[in-house]
């Protein structure tokens, strides 16, 4: 059983040294586990928050234990009642051929008319079901209301912005280089697209916001946060959604200069995650699988293959260089 092996915890990008691929034992379920045989594995942002010694939301990966990931794939022994031999089931798995988890961190992946399994696992187990909670609950545009969303081109900010049309807003999406913003207009559909790598985020902001902004769907935190703080109107909302240009940090970053503008303006911040919104999946998943089922809603994949090339395909999420969500095909 070959896996992916967290050896030590990364100081800044993640090297080599922090993650090796071992060939092991195959592992066997205790009482209350199953072993799943990994098909697709799910490449997210976070996974790197996870390397890290402190706890957030879950506890960090165990040093010398298997780096964990989100992963679709069957089931190929049980001592759990919750799931049979051969059953299909997406959850907390691991980088691994086969990984032995409690039975408790999958769950069958549902039938949705339209949807392909691939479409289920990669866009409504985190990606859609993040966009939807993070827009209607927190950002809640009204209807000719302007919502900025950042990392609009990639899995969470497309939907998102997707999510924000929909419902009536002006979208202004920021992404990174030409191509992604192309997308942004083009392929999701938002009014307008900035892109921070070649043009003044500030500058563009106050040319394609004159109203100012109501609701900042964030992914990337930093200097774009910065700068949409200091055009945000009164009793403005932001859904703090992601911070990925902090997540590789090596020391303390520096907060937003315009903080003080979440007094002068009434801003609301909010961070969520979206695992404490399980309960309400059904309702995001009726509307997500409705908006697509109609046409309304374009998603793309950036679909690599190979349990080897699973760091390459992490650290696509980092360079910028996956085009869609992020997934690593492990076997049929
Ligand atoms: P994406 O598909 O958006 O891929 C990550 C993208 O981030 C890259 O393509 C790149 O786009 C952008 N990026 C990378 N580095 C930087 C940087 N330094 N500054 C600005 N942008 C950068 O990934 P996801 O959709 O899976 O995740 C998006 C965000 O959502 C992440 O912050 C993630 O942690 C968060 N998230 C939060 C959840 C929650 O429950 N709160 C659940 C799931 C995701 P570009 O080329 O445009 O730079």
């Amino acid at each position: 059983n070959r896996q992916w092996i967290l050896r030590q915890r990364p100081v800044g990008d993640v090297s080599d040294d922090d993650l090796i691929l071992e060939t092991g034992e195959m592992p066997h379920a205790d009482d209350g586990e199953i072993v799943v045989r990994t098909r697709l594995l799910s490449m997210d942002p976070a996974n790197r928050a996870w390397m890290n010694e402190t706890p957030s939301y879950m506890d960090p990966v165990p040093l010398n234990g298997p780096m964990l990931g989100m992963a679709l794939g069957e089931v190929t022994e049980s001592r759990s009642d919750r799931f049979s031999v051969g059953d299909t089931v997406m959850g907390l798995g691991s980088w691994s051929e086969y990984c032995k988890r409690p039975a408790a961190a999958f769950q069958p992946v549902p039938t949705l008319p339209g949807l392909s399994e691939q479409e289920v696992f990669g866009m409504l187990l985190v990606v859609g079901p993040t966009a939807y909670f993070g827009v209607h609950d927190i950002c809640a545009p009204k209807p000719g209301e302007t919502l900025v969303v950042s990392g609009a081109a990639g899995a969470v900010g497309s939907i998102a912005g997707q999510l924000g049309k929909a419902w009536g807003a002006r979208v202004v999406g920021i992404a990174g280089g030409a191509d992604k913003c192309r997308r942004v207009t083009e392929d999701y559909g938002m009014d307008a697209a900035i892109d921070y790598k070649a043009e003044n985020v500030n500058a563009r902001l106050g040319e394609l916001c004159p109203d100012g902004i109501d609701c900042y769907f964030d992914n990337v935190g930093g200097d774009i946060l910065d700068a949409v703080l200091g055009r945000m109107n009164d009793f403005a909302r932001v859904a703090q959604c992601g911070a990925i240009s902090m997540y590789n940090a090596d020391k303390p970053v520096p907060g937003p200069y315009n903080y003080i503008n979440i007094v002068m303006r009434r801003i609301k911040i909010q961070g969520f995650i979206v695992l404490d919104h399980m309960d309400r999946y059904p309702e995001a998943f009726e509307v997500l699988a409705g908006l697509r089922n109609d046409g309304k809603l374009h998603w793309d994949f950036d679909l690599d293959e190979g349990l080897d090339n699973a760091l390459t395909a992490f650290r696509k999420l980092y360079s910028g260089d996956n085009t869609g969500k992020m997934l690593l095909k492990v076997a049929d």
